[in-house]
């Protein structure tokens, strides 16, 4: 089937001629061919959001924060449909594929509060007549370059956050799973959003590129791998945008010795599978702290993966996870196995051949746990974003938060631990943006920010939250001067100030 872009409020032809294949990963089936935007393709679309921006833009907070309510009742009504197609292009389960849309439901609900967000400051007699005031404006038009894990909610924390400020954006959805970003494109026009304002161009290198280069574009947000994160960074910003890019992540849980063992081992299993380990918040290093906790750890982990059941959204409410997204990521992360049973880790749960009766041409990947990891291995220093978990045996509290410290990435991390002392020394010494006691995946809610440290963000200004209206606005100070507070002849009159 061809798929097409999202242009002015309607379903718009690729003129192209290139075409990506967009699978269903339990299938293997290629579902949809995708069109790439030429570079005239996207210049047109982002002229076409610029025509429609100042208007929209100019509408009252209160008018755009009714937008984002009647998007809300819009998402919500449409739950089910949203997530049959968010789990065919993606694979993950159905609840999975509500948890996406859920937890980009909940920035539009956030950003209904777009009133006061965007309410100014005020100083008073700052001088004789002198009133000075800030006010918060949109950039114009911002780009949004997202990846393909979480479809819904990775667009809706930024696009949500950006119309609500007044701005029009242009997305360009990951080109695995454009479907929802496009469906969503179309529930904020029924919700009253004016076309242009919301554009989704989907493409490549080249669509993004011309992202980056256009004189039009004032801001551009990126989600994905931290190589392109850095290079949009690097590109966006030399190009005198600005620019927030989020990207790669290894994300470390602690288990103390007088940690609850159940609770971690259950907390690391959900962690480290769900969604098949493709999620930037993923578990995927454990450090147990001693021998003894690393022993009572791993016979704890082993039975539940054991256990876990792979198989595709359509087989029930009890399948744990499904397919991961195409068949290069299955054969990247099968690699990054075998490289680590090459270079000397001990694989606990071996899942190497895994295959799935009647979907033997989908992208599953079974679940594996590996022990006695060390730092220079591959699988503890690359992103696997698979099912697989490591176990890094540390001799002390030190030794473990030392290697969270030491790694490039700073997404998020996590300690297990009864120990308030410990937990709070944790908290407070970590170099990693998004840190959890006793809770895994510690994502924070939409009012808070969500950002990693190190090589998981380049920019200052985090996803959602306050910072996001930050981001997707500008301040403007004006100084006024009023006659009353003037001589004539245009001296002050100091004497007003008595
Ligand atoms: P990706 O970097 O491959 O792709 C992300 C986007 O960049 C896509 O839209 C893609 O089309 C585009 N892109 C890819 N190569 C490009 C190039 N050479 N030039 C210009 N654009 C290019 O990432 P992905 O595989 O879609 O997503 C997974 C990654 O995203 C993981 O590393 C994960 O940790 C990360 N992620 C991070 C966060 C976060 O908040 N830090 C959240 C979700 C995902």
């Amino acid at each position: 089937m061809e798929m097409h872009h999202f242009i002015d409020g309607a379903y718009v032809k690729g003129t192209s001629g290139r075409f990506s294949d967009v699978y269903n990963p339990a299938t293997g089936e290629v579902q949809g061919k995708l069109p790439m935007a030429s570079v005239s393709e996207m210049d047109d679309a982002i002229a076409r959001a610029a025509a429609a921006q100042p208007a929209w833009g100019a509408m009252n907070p209160q008018r755009r924060a009714r937008v984002m309510m009647a998007m809300v009742g819009l998402m919500n009504r449409d739950m089910d449909k949203l997530a049959e197609a968010l789990s065919r292009e993606h694979g993950k389960t159905l609840p999975d594929a509500k948890g996406d849309l859920q937890r980009g439901l909940e920035v539009i609900e956030y950003c209904i509060g777009a009133p006061q967000m965007l309410k100014g400051e005020y100083t008073d007699d700052a001088g004789p007549g002198i009133d000075m005031y800030s006010m918060r404006q949109p950039l114009g038009v911002v780009a949004a370059i997202m990846p393909f894990n979480f479809p819904a909610m990775m667009p809706l924390w930024h696009v949500g956050p950006a119309l609500a400020c007044g701005n029009a954006v242009v997305l360009k959805p990951s080109e695995r799973d454009p479907s929802v970003p496009m469906m969503l494109a179309e529930l904020f026009v029924e919700a009253g959003l004016p076309k242009g304002c919301f554009q989704v161009v989907n493409g490549d290198k080249e669509a993004v590129d011309t992202l980056l280069d256009s004189d039009i574009i004032q801001g551009v947000s990126f989600v994905g791998s931290t190589p392109i994160a850095q290079y949009i960074y690097s590109r966006a910003t030399a190009n005198g945008k600005r620019a927030q890019c989020f990207g790669g992540a290894k994300n470390h849980l602690i288990v103390m010795p007088d940690a609850d063992m159940d609770q971690a081992a259950d907390a690391l299993v959900g962690a480290g599978f769900g969604a098949a380990g493709e999620r930037c918040m993923a578990v995927s290093v454990a450090v147990p702290v001693g021998e003894e906790t690393a022993d009572r750890l791993v016979d704890a982990l082993k039975p539940r993966i054991e256990k876990l059941r792979v198989a595709p959204y359509t087989d029930g409410d009890d399948v744990d996870f499904g397919p991961v997204v195409t068949a290069e990521a299955k054969n990247r992360i099968l690699g990054l196995i075998q490289s680590g049973v090459d270079q000397g880790a001990e694989l606990v749960v071996d899942n190497r051949d895994f295959s799935l009766q009647g979907y033997e041409n989908g992208f599953f990947v079974g679940p594996h746990l590996f022990d006695r990891v060390t730092p220079d291995m591959d699988i503890y220093k690359t992103e696997i974003f698979g099912p697989v978990l490591s176990v890094v045996r540390a001799g002390s509290y030190e030794e473990a938060i030392g290697l969270a410290m030491d790694h490039e990435y700073g997404n998020g991390t996590a300690i297990y631990t009864r120990d308030g002392d410990t937990a709070r020394d944790f908290a407070h010494r970590i170099n990693i943006g998004m840190v959890g006691i006793n809770v895994p995946i510690p994502v924070p809610l939409a009012y808070h920010t969500f950002g990693g440290w190190k090589k998981s963000m380049f920019g200052d200004l985090n996803q959602h939250g306050p910072d996001s209206f930050k981001f997707y606005s500008r301040t403007k100070t004006v100084t006024s001067r009023w006659p009353s507070g003037i001589k004539e002849g245009g001296e002050f009159n100091f004497k007003a100030m008595d």
